[in-house]
């Protein structure tokens, strides 16, 4: 377990481990076949080990931990090679479950964002919301209290037409915050990380974010927030690597392998790739893909590129929506928290049409598609389909993890695991 360990690399894997050629294994039996090797494989793997169940994981890429996979840079950095990941819940279950696999050090995630001001001037705010956000963005609006916020939002906010249920994104904004916050923080921020105007998504989407009348400008308002002290890819090293009932193969392709014929007996199939990747002959989902440039700034003034580990940009004149500065967070190796580490490195965010899949798009044309695909995954026997591809789910981390452990016990319940 994580605590007793000094060192603040990844485990070497092994060459077994990531070959790409799944050799004698093809020869075994394994009570689950597990594709993909990111949080819902990681937590169905770990949970069927609990009651004996022997899986082998397999994962196209060449590292463990999906999405979620960090690492240490030459310069000592820990940096997120797909974007920032911050882990929050409001789920006792899912806290309990992720401390097995680590330390956790609290962490109130803050955004800022660059936004015009009344003036058009570009000012420093927080995101979302807050009385210090209006007030730096229209002095007029002399917000004191919380009682002062609330006026100035009843001043503002536009029910939404249709018996004051927004019916998508841009009536939840305008019905939270009104036309102003609207049009500066949420409209083109949206446009540039969906192609997609609010008007034209789900109101989910618009309602991730808080809304808030007080001075709190914390991102999330979940009881638990935090990351873990050794970067997320320990949490799956510690997960799946030390396991005797769990075997991982990475740069492994699935569909490749069972077209070669190489994949090894198994009982259940655990899938957690694009579900429209499985299935053939309907239409592709939609997917939103992210490209991060990355810059290494060997001597930022002050120690830092900029005030926050992340700074959105939700004007439509620059193409990016956010910087992420890694350097911010407590979880960062002991170098970096001493000041020992000159330069930073920081990763401009660029959502794309192509690209591997990040974020199902949703809105009501995809929800309906993907209920076809849906229907599909009924039939087929002996496979479940589980996380954010596989269930074209908006997943939080923690709802991928608590989604996981809930198909577990479904599965366990009903006998249906092997
Ligand atoms: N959003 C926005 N402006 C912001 C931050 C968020 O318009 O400054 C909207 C945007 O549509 C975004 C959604 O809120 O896709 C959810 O934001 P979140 O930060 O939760 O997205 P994620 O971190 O999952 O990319």
């Amino acid at each position: 377990f994580a605590s007793g360990e000094t060192s603040e690399a990844p485990l070497e894997l092994d060459a077994e481990v990531t070959s790409g050629d799944l050799g004698p294994l093809k020869r075994k039996r394994f009570d689950l076949l597990i594709v993909g090797a990111g949080l819902s494989g990681a937590v169905i793997a770990e949970r069927c080990s609990s009651l004996g169940l022997t899986s082998l994981v397999i994962d196209s890429r060449p590292h463990v931990g999906g999405n979620c996979y960090d690492y240490v840079d030459e310069a000592g950095i820990r940096c997120s090679k797909y974007g920032a990941h911050l882990f929050h819940t409001k789920y006792e279950r899912v806290w309990r479950y992720v401390q097995q696999f680590s330390e956790w050090l609290p962490n109130d995630h803050r955004v800022r964002g660059i936004v015009e001001d009344v003036e058009g001037e570009k000012k420093l705010v927080p995101i979302p919301p807050t009385q210090d956000t209006v007030n730096t963005l229209f002095p007029d609006a002399n917000i004191k209290n919380e009682e002062d916020m609330e006026a100035w939002y009843a001043s503002q906010r536009i029910a939404p037409p249709n018996n004051g249920v927004p019916a998508n994104g841009e009536e939840a904004a305008l019905s939270r915050v009104g036309p102003l916050l609207y049009e500066r923080i949420f409209k083109h921020y949206t446009k540039k990380q969906w192609d997609k105007y609010p008007a034209e998504l789900d109101a989910s989407v618009l309602l991730r974010l808080p809304c808030r009348t007080t001075t709190d400008d914390r991102y999330f308002g979940d009881p638990w927030q935090a990351l873990p002290l050794r970067g997320y890819t320990r949490v799956f090293e510690n997960m799946l690597l030390q396991d005797p009932r769990i075997t991982v193969k990475l740069n492994v392709d699935f569909f490749q392998a069972k077209k070669l014929g190489q994949l090894p007996k198994f009982g259940k199939l655990v899938f957690t790739g694009p579900i429209d990747a499985y299935f053939q002959g309907l239409p592709k989902l939609e997917y939103r893909s992210l490209r991060f440039e990355e810059e290494f700034i060997p001597e930022p003034t002050g120690g830092f590129y900029q005030p926050a580990f992340v700074v959105n940009y939700p004007s439509s004149d620059v193409d990016f929506t956010r910087i992420v500065e890694y350097k911010h967070v407590p979880n960062q190796p002991t170098p970096v928290k001493q000041g020992m580490v000159k330069g930073t490195r920081i990763a401009r965010e660029y959502s794309s049409a192509t690209g591997p899949p990040y974020y199902p798009v949703p809105n009501p044309e995809n929800r309906a598609l993907y209920e076809r695909y849906r229907l599909l995954a009924e039939q087929e026997a002996d496979v479940c389909f589980v996380g954010r591809l596989a269930s074209y789910k908006y997943f939080n981390m923690d709802q991928a993890i608590l989604n996981a452990l809930e198909i577990f016990d479904t599965l366990k319940e009903t006998g249906n695991l092997q």
